[in-house]
């Protein structure tokens, strides 16, 4: 089976996670070989940031570490027995930003993909060569290979001055304290897929779209036209999966997101924002799963609710089943 999973970063690398699980594949580590399964994760890169002359791809790198073993499974994100001595170095020359949480270990994939980036590789070959080491047993996909960075339109906090700052200003240096005016991934309109995100979803036997932050991950990706377009034309069936349970994301920030482009937080409001494939002019969906308890009225899309926590492997590999199902894949 061809599974091609849309994903941000702890969201999306947790179903990640789950999907391998479902298919039999070990959940961490490279599949075996000769498997007949084939899952490519198409991940968003709007939350890419220069940081101390140092490219850092926080989703690429949260999948990579997570299906390669090498995550801070507590933190969600960065490194396993992470150090901190270069983050103090910076400090104590007062070098900013500073809001930025760089580990040793973490810094050494950032080097590689920096020399590798002035050296004239795109960034999915780039991301390539770092999974030849983490072994993933998923083929992750940047979005595009072309520039995009998430902007966030916010009154700064000290000043009271409304400007636009990088999304993990707001995110990581502000909690996203701030109220956003508008959230925009800066360079999406012209950016164009990375090699083989559109081949994949065309090949694709199902395309899911994951828990993920449904304007700065997900929103992200279909932001890049030429991936729209690619689910919209797909013979796959497309399911989105509900990262809102009762009205809360399930943890982060979502909400913010969400009230910054005008909508409310709801599993309904997620599922009409990315909309139906067959009933609307732009939307992506034949099916909508959402957390038992929860009802959503999206029209054209079909709607199951089961439960929607990846409280473990086996309870996220049971919400892959389930929007299997829900797009009426042969499970044999
Ligand atoms: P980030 O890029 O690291 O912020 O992570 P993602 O965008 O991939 O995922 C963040 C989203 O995952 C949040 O909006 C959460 O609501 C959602 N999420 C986290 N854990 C769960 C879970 O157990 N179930 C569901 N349905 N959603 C979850
Ligand atoms: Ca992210």
């Amino acid at each position: 089976m061809k599974i091609v999973v849309v994903v941000g970063g702890v969201g999306g690398a947790r179903f990640l996670l789950g999907v391998k699980k479902f298919l039999g594949l070990p959940a961490v580590g490279p599949a075996p070989a000769g498997t007949p399964h084939e899952v490519t994760a198409v991940v968003n890169t709007g939350d890419d940031i220069w940081l101390h002359g140092l490219r850092v791809c926080p989703d690429l790198d949260t999948c990579m570490y997570t299906l390669g073993g090498g995550i801070d499974s507590e933190r969600g994100w960065g490194r396993t027995g992470e150090t901190w001595v270069v983050k103090e170095e910076l400090a104590a020359y007062g070098a900013d930003p500073d809001w930025f949480g760089l580990g040793d270990k973490d810094i050494a994939t950032h080097l590689v993909r920096t020399r590798m980036m002035r050296a004239g590789y795109d960034l999915s070959d780039i991301t390539a060569a770092l999974c030849a080491r983490w072994q993933p047993g998923v083929r992750l996909l940047p979005m595009t290979d072309d520039r995009v960075e998430t902007h966030v339109v916010i009154d700064e906090p000290d000043s009271g001055e409304r400007k636009a700052v990088h999304f993990q200003e707001w995110w990581v240096r502000h909690r996203a304290a701030p109220k956003a005016h508008s959230i925009v991934p800066l360079g999406a309109d012209e950016a164009t897929p990375g090699p083989g995100v559109v081949e994949a979803i065309a090949d694709a036997d199902v395309v899911l779209l994951a828990p993920s932050n449904p304007v700065v991950s997900v929103g992200t990706v279909l932001a890049v036209p030429g991936v729209r377009t690619a689910l919209r034309k797909t013979e796959a069936p497309v399911v989105g999966v509900s990262p809102i349970i009762g009205g809360k994301p399930v943890r982060g920030m979502a909400d913010a997101c969400l009230s910054a482009i005008g909508l409310e937080t709801s599993a309904e409001a997620v599922g009409r924002h990315y909309g139906s494939r067959a009933c609307s002019d732009n939307g992506v969906l034949d099916g909508w799963l959402v957390a038992a308890g929860d009802t959503a009225d999206v029209p054209g899309v079909a709607v199951r609710a089961v439960p929607l926590l990846m409280s473990d492997v086996e309870a996220t590999a049971t919400m892959v089943r389930a929007a299997l199902e829900l797009g009426g894949v042969d499970l044999g």
